[in-house]
């Protein structure tokens, strides 16, 4: 696996392995590859933490056990900041996802782009590769049209990109017009919260509809 430790993001997007001749699908990690919501839910419990998925938000959904008030922002950020070095082995994979990727895998390019803070890369890498996800990763800080943009502009053929959030599919849009947008929120309890343009954004509740769908649009 290409590690890209030292790199920007945008350098990773010139660095990382894409065949020019092949189409090229750009994937998201937490709620398309990884149970974030979930894994996150079992690591702030060990800390007497609780969550009460009612909105689409993360820090506005945990409270401190038994209480009536989401906790606040700083607690929520050193909560999630401790995740991401610490909670790796709380995150399971979303079914069907590293199948679904190796099968599509044999005609075209992935890279797995994920917003994430740089002390957790290790850690991100590491859970990768224990569920078979063998494919360069990018951490990005920020909206991803940018990069998304510079890594397309790599490939002649389609490029298809998935997220769960739409200020990022959004962002897509507007920087790499081309790069057709799939949206994908593994949580269930979460995905009737979720703000979508399925008009926009190509929906798919799980790798079972994903997949003919991304074939169909990359390689059709
Ligand atoms: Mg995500």
């Amino acid at each position: 696996m290409t590690t890209l430790k030292t790199l920007t993001p945008a350098e990773a997007a010139l660095a990382v392995p894409v065949h020019p001749d092949r189409p090229l699908l750009i994937v998201d990690v937490d709620e398309v590859l990884a149970h974030f919501m979930r894994g996150f839910e079992t690591f702030v419990a060990r800390h007497g933490f609780e969550m009460r998925i009612d909105r689409f938000a993360l820090f506005q959904n945990i409270y401190r056990a038994g209480e009536n008030d989401s906790i606040d922002m700083a607690t929520g950020k050193q909560l999630f900041d401790d995740f991401f070095e610490h909670g790796a082995d709380d995150l399971q994979p979303v079914d069907g996802a590293a199948a679904a990727l190796a099968r599509l895998a044999g005609e075209m390019s992935v890279v797995i782009l994920t917003n994430a803070p740089d002390h957790g890369r290790s850690a991100r890498m590491g859970w990768l590769e224990t569920h078979g996800l063998h494919y360069p990763m990018i951490i990005n800080s920020g909206l991803k049209g940018p990069v998304v943009r510079d890594l397309a502009a790599r490939t002649g053929r389609a490029v298809g990109f998935i997220d769960d959030l739409l200020p990022n599919l959004e962002s897509v849009a507007e920087d790499a017009p081309d790069v057709v947008r799939f949206q994908m929120i593994a949580d269930d309890r979460l995905r009737p919260y979720a703000p979508t343009a399925p008009e926009r954004h190509l929906w798919a509740d799980d790798w079972a509809a994903m997949e003919p769908l991304i074939q169909r649009r990359l390689l059709g």
